[in-house]
């Protein structure tokens, strides 16, 4: 039997999301509160509900695309999603969300008498596209295995990680280790500067050494180095910066609920909040180079 699919938010993930699955044959009925979002999507073969719970009364599988757990929370409970479901469906979040609203949203669907997974994603706007996301899953072995053929045709990578809450875990784990790299690479290169080190000498040695990491090789924060990198275009994003500020106050959260004292983890989180709410608010977030430059020339005098 081939799953209706309810998709509920639709913006620049959730809408090339939900097109890669109508595109498979599927029926996907799909909401979003943003008329000209639900028309997009329309246009790409989803079927446009009235509201969210109309979406999902005639599905087996609910996936969610939303931008924070309390969005989640609140259409799955007070706003009625889960009541409106039939018994026994599958509720996939695939939102970036905290691991406590993750467990949270996998018990209310329980509770209710559906089945749950937290599947976020990495690859951005261009791997929604382009159905290359690396899926990350949290949940049940069965629930699993019943959702992979609709994350394949989204994704292309699916990782079973754990029980309930561990995509979420393995998503923010992943990009703590991306945002502190990548203020380790800028770092580099403005004490390189200062030391009259051209960035593409470093580049070449630490491209091939033991610096070497996806922050440099692929998304090297200057220009020149690597060419596709957004660096090369006014640091349009590429992975915007308040995203990787989200993502690392995630995992600050995490960190504090754990009691863990992880002083790089929780600095880069600081460091993204405050250049997301300045100058970086539309820039990818490899432009971290320049809030370190800046906090140099501050101390040194302007640079000659
Ligand atoms: P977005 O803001 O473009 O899309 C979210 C959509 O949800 C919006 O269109 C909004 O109208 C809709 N929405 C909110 N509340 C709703 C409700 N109650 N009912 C129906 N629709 C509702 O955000 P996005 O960039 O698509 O990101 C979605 C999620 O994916 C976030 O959690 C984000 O952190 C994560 N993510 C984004 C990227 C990226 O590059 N954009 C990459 C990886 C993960």
């Amino acid at each position: 039997m081939t799953s209706v699919i309810a998709f509920i938010g639709l913006g620049h993930m959730g809408g090339p999301m939900a097109a890669n699955l109508a595109a498979t044959g599927r029926r996907v009925i799909g909401f979003d509160l943003v008329p000209a979002e639900l028309a997009s999507a329309a246009a790409a073969g989803v079927e446009a509900a009235d509201s969210a719970a109309l979406a999902v009364a005639e599905a087996d599988v609910v996936i969610t695309m939303l931008p924070a757990g309390r969005h989640v929370l609140a259409l799955y409970g007070e706003q009625g999603l889960l009541a409106a479901a039939k018994p026994g469906t599958l509720f996939i979040d695939c939102s970036t969300i905290d691991v406590e609203d993750a467990v949270r949203a996998h018990t209310a669907a329980g509770e209710a008498g559906h089945r749950a997974l937290d599947a976020p994603v990495s690859g951005g706007v261009t791997g929604a596209e382009a159905a290359t996301l690396t899926f990350m899953v949290g949940g049940a072995e069965t629930e699993f295995a019943e959702a992979t053929p609709l994350l394949d045709a989204m994704g292309g990578k699916i990782v079973h990680c754990g029980g309930a809450g561990a995509g979420q875990a393995a998503k923010i784990c992943n990009n703590m280790i991306l945002g502190i790299s990548m203020i380790a690479v800028s770092e580099a290169f403005v004490l390189g500067e200062s030391l009259g080190l051209s960035h593409q000498a470093l580049y070449d040695v630490a491209s091939t050494a033991s610096g070497q990491c996806w922050a440099l090789t692929t998304n090297c924060p200057v220009p020149g180095p690597v060419p596709a990198s957004p660096a090369n275009r006014d640091y349009r994003p590429g992975f915007a910066a308040p995203l990787m500020a989200k993502d690392l106050g995630l995992a600050a959260n995490a960190l504090r609920a754990g009691g863990i004292d992880a002083g790089l983890g929780g600095r880069a989180a600081e460091m993204y909040a405050a250049f997301a709410e300045g100058e970086g608010a539309t820039q990818d977030f490899s432009g971290i180079v320049h809030a370190l430059r800046a906090t140099t020339t501050d101390r040194n005098g302007p640079a000659s």
